[in-house]
């Protein structure tokens, strides 16, 4: 049993590696895709660089890898979505961290934005509660060369107080309000970056600026597929 697991296993990454590559041709839509970002008011160069270096084709189901470089979210499975290109620089963006800080991410999904957090160089923890995505994503993105710190399968409303504090926390899923845990496991100095709301919502960031204050700030509406309550 544990041998034909093992072989199913190295057959899947034997397809898998069949189709990672990353030709001229993808690195020239990549590029274009990074103009527009830039165009939609993306200025921060080292997220830019970061999202240079990951191809996002690798993240997406086969039937979807021609829109791997449009700036628009596409179905992963388990009924979830890889974010939207504009959503991952903008949400790095605001989590303004530096290369070596500690960031906990709510919502792996396909692994492409736990993999430019690794790219910008930040020791990632990652939760993901959909089991079968959970498999997949660990399974391939340490393989991609993208490594998370730790990849964790629970659930993010209770963030993963074993390395609190974190210098960041980015949750990728809309969640209705903003989980008090997360508030609590912020370094001193650290932004939640959150899109808050039910059907539509607002991308929020709150700055812990001392044990017991928090800034709030607002950056306009987005929509996410929903933070859901418990592993799955
Ligand atoms: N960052 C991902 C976005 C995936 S969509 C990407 O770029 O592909 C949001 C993800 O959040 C889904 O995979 C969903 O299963 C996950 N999610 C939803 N509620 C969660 C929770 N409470 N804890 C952890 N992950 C959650």
């Amino acid at each position: 049993m544990a041998r034909t697991q093992t072989h199913e296993l190295s057959t899947l990454y034997t397809a898998y590696r069949g189709i990672m590559k990353d030709t001229y041709i993808h690195k020239g839509k990549r590029k274009k895709l990074l103009e527009t970002l830039q165009q939609k008011g993306i200025s921060d160069l080292k997220v830019l660089q970061a999202m240079n270096v990951v191809p996002r084709h690798w993240f997406m189901d086969s039937s979807f890898l021609d829109h791997a470089y449009t700036d628009k979210a596409f179905p992963i499975a388990a009924d979830q979505t890889i974010s939207q290109p504009y959503t991952v620089a903008h949400q790095t963006a605001l989590l303004a961290c530096f290369s070596g800080a500690k960031v906990l991410e709510i919502g792996t999904g396909s692994g492409y934005q736990s993999a430019v957090l690794v790219a910008l160089g930040v020791e990632l923890y990652t939760i993901e509660r959909q089991n079968e995505l959970f498999k997949k994503t660990s399974l391939f993105l340490p393989k991609m060369g993208f490594r998370p710190k730790k990849m964790i399968f629970g659930d993010g409303y209770k963030g993963f107080p074993e390395k609190a504090p974190y210098d960041g926390i980015i949750v990728t899923a809309g969640a209705p309000f903003v989980p008090k845990a997360l508030l609590e496991q912020l370094a001193v100095g650290a932004r939640l970056v959150i899109p808050i709301g039910e059907g539509t919502q607002i991308m929020t960031v709150f700055k812990r600026v001392s044990a017991s204050k928090f800034e709030k700030m607002e950056y306009g509406e987005c929509r996410f597929v929903p933070l859901l309550a418990q592993k799955n």
